[in-house]
């Protein structure tokens, strides 16, 4: 919270409008009378005006406590002030919530008055406290970080946690706030605190694409995620250290960007966004699937190849795992040369192949050959992408209960919640703490804290 000069009719209209935004909660008494400048304020702005009706909002509690804040120092001279002779001009209710006191488990909803004060100078300027306000993603736009705001940081993080971890939808988060806590707030306000959340971790992004780049291996992989009507892809790129989303299309952009400047190894599915990258893995578990698929057809030549790739993937594969207990005497690529070379024949023979099966899973094999097979020389490397899929799975659910998502920012603001709650409890901490001191830091307008390590 920085000092406002006072006396100027613009900057007390913009604390007025502050105040009277729909989902914000409205000005307490604050003894308006002490808090009129001389001036009269601007002229009526449009939209929603001071002590219209909000909707965010109808319940007034008793406070817990209240929270005085004072200019620091004079907006005129630069004198630091002493909150002696300070008037209050305006302030307003939050409810925050209080949780994890070893000492009392529980949830405890805590009310906060805060207050706002004016304190004259000795040089005769009256300077005035303001809440904060933090500064935005240009991505994220339409977003406010501010620190008036009826829902406290603590409050905002279990907002996100059952949006996100315990994928409620709106609806059912109001209810549950509701019913076991007895806070009415609109859809619009838990909307707006889930959007808030994801401004304030917005800076991570740069911090969780370091620790991408700097891993030695990263799985990545994607699903489809509907963006209003639009089909688009919930990316992931994973590795021990780090899980990051993106909502975005499934062409090669979005890997290109990610993946630039990494140099450690890439398992991934076939898609074709991951074919340029030299150090390449693939997932057998699919093409063992699909292998296993053909050998069940009902296709005699299809069952025959299906065969003729099952039979060298799992011999290769129980050879891996016999490598991974101490090293074999030779490189297993040239100890299985033979079997290798038969395999690729096979495949050569049905890349024409009429069954569209056979001649997808031939072409596949031959497109990816090197990528399939690198890990016969380096067997301590994974044979699966679980690792991704695994954590996609997760979004996944909440895409079918939710439909996805309705506007870029949306998107947006999941893959970055998405991404720091991912990352952080891998890392063996809990989200929600990190989660509700970064919004109170970013809403204040201080830098967003490092994700812990
Ligand atoms: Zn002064």
């Amino acid at each position: 919270m920085g000092p406002v000069e006072s006396g100027t009719g613009e900057q007390f209209a913009a604390a007025e409008q502050s105040a009277g935004g729909a989902l914000e909660p409205k000005p307490t008494e604050a003894k308006p009378a002490e808090a009129k400048p001389a001036k009269t304020p601007a002229a009526r702005k449009p939209g929603k005006q001071p002590g219209a009706r909000g909707i965010g909002r109808t319940q007034v509690f008793q406070a817990h406590e209240e929270r005085p804040h004072y200019p620091a120092v004079c907006a005129g001279c630069g004198r630091s002030l002493e909150p002696a002779g300070a008037v209050a001009y305006t302030g307003f209710q939050a409810v925050d919530l209080r949780w994890d006191d070893p000492a009392r488990p529980g949830l405890t909803l805590w009310v906060v008055d805060h207050r706002y004060y004016e304190i004259p100078c000795a040089c005769g300027h009256r300077t005035r406290a303001a809440a904060g306000q933090g500064v935005v993603d240009p991505l994220l736009g339409g977003i406010e970080l501010r620190e008036w705001r009826l829902v406290g940081p603590g409050l905002a993080a279990l907002i996100v946690a059952l949006s996100y971890r315990f994928r409620l939808s709106r609806a059912r988060v109001r209810e549950f706030l509701a019913e076991w806590l007895g806070l009415d707030l609109s859809i619009g306000t838990i909307h707006q605190t889930l959007h808030e959340a994801g401004a304030a971790v917005a800076p991570a992004e740069e911090e969780l694409v370091q620790a991408v780049l700097d891993s030695a291996l990263l799985h990545a992989d994607e699903t489809s995620w509907p963006e209003h009507g639009h089909l688009l892809w919930l990316w992931v790129f994973r590795s021990v250290t780090v899980t990051l989303y993106y909502v975005a299309g499934r062409g090669k952009e979005l890997v290109t960007n990610v993946l630039d400047g990494f140099t450690g190894w890439l398992m991934s599915d076939g898609w074709g966004s991951y074919r340029d990258y030299p150090r390449r893995l693939r997932c057998w578990a699919h093409l063992i699937r699909k292998a296993r698929g053909l050998a069940q057809s009902g296709d005699r030549n299809a069952r025959a190849f299906g065969r003729l790739v099952l039979d060298p993937l799992e011999a290769l594969m129980a050879a891996v795992y016999a490598a991974r207990e101490g090293p074999p005497p030779v490189d297993l690529a040239t100890q299985h040369a033979s079997a290798l070379t038969a395999l690729r024949a096979a495949c050569e023979r049905r890349q024409h192949s009429d069954h569209a099966k056979t001649h997808a899973l031939a072409v596949e094999l031959l497109n990816d050959w090197d990528a399939i097979f690198q890990m016969l020389s380096h067997p301590e490397l994974p044979l699966t992408n679980n690792e991704a899929e695994r954590a996609l799975r997760h979004w996944v659910i909440l895409r079918k209960l939710s439909l996805g998502t309705r506007t870029p920012v949306g998107s947006r603001v999941v893959a970055l919640l998405a991404s720091v709650i991912d990352t952080c409890r891998q890392r063996g901490h809990t989200p929600w703490r990190y989660l509700e001191r970064a919004i109170a830091d970013r809403r204040a307008g201080l830098p967003l804290a490092a994700l812990p390590q």
